[in-house]
């Protein structure tokens, strides 16, 4: 049985996740964190009534962290499992680069796994016992032009992966990074069906991900067979790098 947390609960990655969470066992529960839409949060909470929930969450927002962690504790008296999956990318060259597209994506996607990871250890700690999935990107390993704000905030979510690793590690927590390739979900929505087969086509296997394939991933890491697995960042790109 576990309880998880997943940021981003309406988007692509984060519904397949808790999907996967709910299938793996019946006793499991997830909770998804949602901030503007929540129509497929709702429609997968509806599916399991008993064991999946919607949090009010704003990751970039510490008191909004502090308030879902406390709703949490409340109703499951525990949290195995924090995905820090929210996150966005806003791409253009760095000369044309305004103040809040470097801000907001640093924001989404770096100070929320920090904020996220912040608020979920305190718990995790007591427990003795936690696992943390950071959802990264390929751009933070193999950075395409036009990302500079969005590769540097993925890199430097592996850089907090690996130092809050040995931190944590002896309080039975484990935190590990995805760097996710091509996957097909909204956030790939500002590409046309030229550039999306362009984009297969970089891909040895020539064919993007399915986000069911990055969920297998974290709930390997979240399972007990990757206990001794911490620190790690893994890529899931279909062979590009
Ligand atoms: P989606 O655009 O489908 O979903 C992103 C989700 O993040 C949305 O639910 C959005 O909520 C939420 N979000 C954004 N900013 C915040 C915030 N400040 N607070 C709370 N929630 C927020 O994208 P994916 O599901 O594809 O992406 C999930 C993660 O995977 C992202 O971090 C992305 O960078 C990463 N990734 C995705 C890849 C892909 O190819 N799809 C490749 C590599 C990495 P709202 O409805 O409020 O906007």
């Amino acid at each position: 049985m576990s309880v998880s947390l997943i940021t981003g609960g309406n988007g692509g990655l984060g519904l397949a996740i808790a999907r996967g969470f709910l299938e793996e066992s019946a006793v499991n529960q997830v909770w998804l964190g949602v901030r503007a839409r929540r129509d497929k949060a709702e429609a997968l909470a509806a599916q399991f009534p008993d064991r999946c929930q919607l949090v009010t969450l704003d990751v970039t927002l510490e008191a909004g962290w502090s308030a879902a962690i406390a709703q949490i504790m409340e109703a499951s008296s525990r949290l195995d499992v924090l995905v820090n999956n929210a996150g966005h990318h806003d791409d253009t060259l760095l000369a044309m680069m305004s103040d809040s597209q470097w801000q907001e994506v640093l924001q989404s996607n770096l100070t929320g796994t920090f904020n996220g990871c912040r608020a979920a250890v305190k718990t995790m700690m007591g427990q003795r016992f936690g696992r943390i999935i950071n959802i990264s990107s390929l751009s933070a390993l193999f950075s395409p032009a036009g990302q500079t704000n969005y590769a540097a905030a993925k890199a430097g979510m592996i850089g907090l992966t690996q130092s809050l690793a040995k931190e944590v590690a002896r309080a039975g927590i484990t935190v590990n990074a995805i760097c996710p390739g091509y996957i097909e979900t909204e956030a790939l929505g500002a590409m046309s069906a030229e550039q999306r087969k362009e984009a297969a086509m970089r891909v040895p296997m020539r064919r993007l991900g399915k986000p069911e394939e990055v969920a297998a991933a974290v709930l390997f890491l979240a399972s007990a067979q990757a206990s001794y697995i911490t620190g790690a960042t893994l890529k899931i790109d279909g062979g590009i790098l």
